[in-house]
C-alpha cells in the first residue's frame, strides 16, 4: 500500500519513537470490559471446551507416543514458578518496588517442542488428523485415541500433507508432530531460524525448505505449496482460529493451577501477565483463555522487540495487518528470533484489542541481560524472546496514568500476581545456550 508517513506520524507521535527505536509503552485508552470485548473475538468458551475436549481425546496417543508427556498422562501443559530474585534483582535495577508477587509460567519447558508452540501447533495439527480419520471411517470421537500410533493410521496420514511457515518454533512443533503422526510435512524456514531447529527437525524427517527472507516470505511460499496440492494442508499462522483455540486452552488449565497454589485472583487481586509478541496468534489466543478464565481481573500486556513491534504498530495506528514495520523503516531485525515478524496478524489485532491493556517495546540488549539474569538467579535457562516479558511488571509499576485509569491503589497492587510468561528457550541445545550466555555477559 502506499503509505503516507508524514501524514500518519503527525496523527501517532508515539511512532517517531518507535522508527527511532526508543523502547516505548502504549497502555490502550480504549480498552473495554469482556463483556463489551467478546463479540469482537467471534469465538467463546464453548469454542475452548471443544479445543480442550479435542486435547483430551488425543492425550492416551501422546502418552504414548511422547514418553515426556506421560506424567501428565498425556497433558501438555508447563508449571508456574516463583522467581523472588529476579523480582529483587528487577527492584534494585529499576529502584522500584514491584507490589504483590513475581511468577514465571515455563512454557518455555513444554514437552515436546519446548516453546508456546506446543499449544497452538500441536493443537492443530491434530485437529486436522482427527477430521481426516473421522472423515475416511476409520475413528471415532469415542475411541481410544492411542490407535493412531498404528502402521495402518501412519500409512493413512502419509497420503497427506502439511506445510507452514515459520521463524522457528512453529514449524519445529508442526513438524515433530506431523511426523510422528506420518504425514509429510514442509516447513518453510525464515532468515531468523537457527540451525539446531532446522537440523533437528530434518532428523525427524522433515522437508525443511530456507530462506534469506523474513517470516513473511515463508509464510507465504508455505501457502503456494499448498495451493498447487488439494492433499497439502496449510496451517496458517497468521490468520488460524485452530491455532488461537489451541493456545486459549492455557487459561482454564493455569486457573486450575493458581487454585491449587491458593493464588487468589479477583477485583482485589489483580494478575497482569506478560506476553511476547510474534504474529500474535500465542499471545492473542493465550490472552484470550485467560480472559475467558479470569474475566476482568486479569490484564495482558504484550511485549516485542523494538526492531519488530508489529503489533503494537498496527494496533496503534488502527491499520492493523495493512502496515508492516518495514513500511515506516524498521527492519524486523531481532536476536528474539521468535518474535521476528514485521507484519501483525489481522485477525488477532481485530479480535483482542479491546481486550489487551497494554504493548511495549525492549531492546535485543534488554532481553540478553534477563537471560543471564534469570539463569544466573533462578537456574532456568530460556531463549532471548523468552525473556521479553521480564520488564513488564516495572513499566506497570512505573505508569501511573494507567494504574489510576484503572483504580490500582496501593492496597490492591500489593495483592497482584504478575505472571511472565516464557514462551521458549527447553530444548535449546547446551552450545547454543553458552553463546547465549556469553551475550549477555556482554
Ligand atoms: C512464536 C513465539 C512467540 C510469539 O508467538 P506469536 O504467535 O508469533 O505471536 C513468543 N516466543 C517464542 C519463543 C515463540 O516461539
Amino acid at each position: 500500500m502506499t503509505l503516507n508517513l508524514p501524514k500518519l506520524i503527525n496523527e501517532f507521535p508515539l511512532l517517531k519513537k518507535l522508527i527511532k527505536l526508543q523502547e516505548i509503552s502504549w497502555f490502550n485508552p480504549n480498552i473495554t470490559s469482556l463483556k463489551d470485548g467478546l463479540p469482537y473475538v467471534g469465538l467463546d468458551d464453548h469454542d475452548i471446551k471443544a479445543a480442550s475436549d479435542r486435547l483430551k481425546r488425543f492425550a492416551p496417543y501422546l502418552a504414548k507416543v511422547f514418553p515426556e508427556t506421560a506424567a501428565t498422562n498425556g497433558i501438555i501443559e508447563s508449571d508456574v514458578v516463583s522467581i523472588p530474585k529476579m523480582k529483587a534483582k528487577l527492584e534494585q535495577e529499576y529502584d522500584t518496588i514491584i507490589q504483590g508477587q513475581l511468577m514465571l509460567k515455563k512454557d518455555s519447558h513444554l514437552p515436546i517442542s519446548g516453546s508456546i508452540k506446543a499449544r497452538g501447533g500441536i493443537y492443530e495439527v491434530l485437529t486436522h488428523a482427527e477430521k481426516l480419520a473421522i472423515k475416511a471411517g476409520l475413528l471415532q470421537e469415542s475411541d481410544d485415541y492411542s490407535k493412531l500410533d498404528t502402521d495402518e493410521f501412519r500409512r493413512f496420514f502419509n497420503g497427506y500433507s502439511i506445510a507452514v511457515g515459520s521463524t522457528g518454533n512453529l514449524g519445529l512443533s508442526i513438524g515433530i508432530m506431523s511426523a510422528q503422526l506420518g504425514f509429510s510435512v514442509s516447513v518453510h524456514m525464515s532468515a531468523d531460524a537457527r540451525q539446531w531447529k532446522k537440523d533437528k527437525l530434518r532428523s525427524h524427517g522433515v522437508n525443511v525448505v530456507e530462506y534469506q527472507q523474513d517470516y513473511g516470505v515463508a509464510v507465504e511460499q508455505g501457502r503456494k505449496e499448498a495451493e498447487s496440492d488439494a492433499n497439502c494442508f496449510f496451517i496458517d499462522d497468521e490468520n488460524s482460529q485452530t491455532l488461537f483455540l489451541g493456545y486459549a486452552v492455557a487459561g482454564e488449565r493455569l486457573k486450575q493451577q493458581f487454585d491449587d497454589m491458593d493464588i487468589k485472583v479477583d477485583q482485589q487481586h489483580p494478575l497482569f501477565v506478560y506476553l511476547p509478541c510474534g504474529v500474535g496468534g500465542g499471545p492473542g489466543g493465550v490472552a484470550f483463555g485467560l480472559k475467558m478464565a479470569f474475566g476482568d481481573n486479569v490484564h495482558c500486556i504484550f511485549a516485542e522487540p523494538t526492531h519488530s513491534p508489529c503489533m503494537l504498530l498496527g494496533v496503534h495506528t488502527g491499520l492493523q495487518d495493512a502496515i508492516s514495520v518495514q513500511d515506516i523503516g524498521i527492519d524486523n531485525i531481532t536476536a528474539a528470533d521468535g518474535l521476528a515478524v514485521g507484519r501483525a496478524s489481522g485477525f488477532v489485532g481485530r479480535a483482542m484489542q479491546r481486550l489487551l491493556d497494554g504493548y511495549y517495546t525492549l531492546s535485543d540488549q534488554r532481553m540478553y541481560r534477563y537471560l543471564g539474569d534469570m539463569n544466573q538467579l533462578e537456574n532456568i535457562q530460556l531463549e532471548p524472546s523468552a525473556l521479553a516479558g521480564v520488564i513488564g511488571p516495572i513499566i506497570v509499576t512505573q505508569n501511573k496514568e494507567y494504574k489510576e485509569r484503572l483504580g490500582f491503589d496501593d492496597a490492591k497492587m500489593n495483592n497482584a500476581t504478575h505472571l511472565v510468561w516464557a514462551t521458549g528457550g527447553g530444548m535449546v541445545p547446551q552450545k547454543e545456550m553458552a553463546s547465549y550466555l556469553a551475550k549477555s555477559a556482554l
